[in-house]
């Protein structure tokens, strides 16, 4: 994960407002460099803000690009920014299908979207369609090209996703894959099981909300399936319990979902995943 430390214009002078504009997108101006092993003079830098927003910053073309020890300085047509490393750099595995986009859905499932996939939707200015196989929710996944905001004379894709149809039925024919001049075609429909998030339960949880995955399963009432039980022994094993159906089984967790993808879950700031002590801890 780097962090953005500084932006200036050409001339060494601070971007006062583009520093405002990224807060309001990601406060602590952290996140993840895409396709770090693909940038050069001439591609454009991206770079994927940490938290649950899901944007990306898209520069306009790189000009010059040094990198010292965990610090980097792209410079670009009308900008310079520096990021700092805020943690040991693991080396990519493998190439640009290794790398995911990360949503997570209401009902507690991981989507590990490929890239590729968006990528190559946003190349053709179409939107990808996330359909979950857990809970059926369908998501459409695409970017605006829009003027850079640091420099408005460049383009700059502006990445949005919203639900398909929260609230009506609604079918999809032949003609949502084209593009009209009134809406985007789908490039695609990626049907995702997604990754299930085992809770200390020993269920997976079935929903998400703000940083926090739940199960919403009865408790094991055969437990306490005695004589003479107390007040106070059944309120210790309820609370037991919503400690449990609320926390993460870190361990299992880990154990059953591949290694690529456990790299990319972990550089988001989730509260619900606490990764202290394994090897994907960021410090
Ligand atoms: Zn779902």
């Amino acid at each position: 994960m780097y962090k953005i430390t500084k932006v200036t214009d050409r001339n060494g002078n601070e971007k006062k407002s583009a520093i405002e504009q990224i807060k309001e997108i990601c406060p602590d101006m952290t996140g993840t460099i895409l396709y770090k092993d693909m940038i050069s003079i001439g591609s454009r830098f991206c770079f994927l803000w940490s938290g649950d927003s899901g944007r990306m910053m898209r520069t306009s073309p790189i000009v010059e690009i040094t990198e010292d020890d965990n610090k980097i300085h792209v410079v670009t047509m009308n900008t310079e920014y520096w990021l700092e490393g805020i943690s040991a750099i693991e080396k990519r595995k493998g190439g640009i299908n290794k790398m995911y986009d990360m949503r997570i859905c209401k009902c507690g499932r991981l989507h590990m979207v490929p890239m590729e996939k968006i990528e190559n939707a946003l190349d053709k200015d179409k939107n990808l369609l996330l359909l979950c196989g857990g809970c059926g929710a369908a998501t459409v996944i695409g970017a605006d090209i829009q003027p850079d905001y640091i420099e408005p004379q460049k383009d700059c894709y502006s990445m949005y996703s919203y639900d398909f149809s929260p609230y009506w039925n609604k079918e999809i024919s032949i003609l949502d894959f084209e593009s009209t001049e009134n809406q985007k075609g789908f490039e695609e429909v990626f049907y995702s099981h997604g990754i299930k998030v085992p809770m200390m339960t020993g269920q997976y949880a079935t929903d998400y909300f703000y940083g926090k995955f739940s199960d919403r399963w009865y408790p094991d009432f055969y437990k306490i399936q005695k004589k003479n039980i107390s007040v106070s022994e059944i309120m210790e094993f309820i609370d037991k319990y919503n400690q449990d159906r609320t926390t993460v089984n870190m361990n299992r967790f880990i154990r059953e979902t591949p290694e690529e993808m456990l790299e990319v879950i972990s550089h988001y700031l989730i509260e619900g995943f606490d990764w202290k002590g394994t090897k994907w801890e960021r410090l």
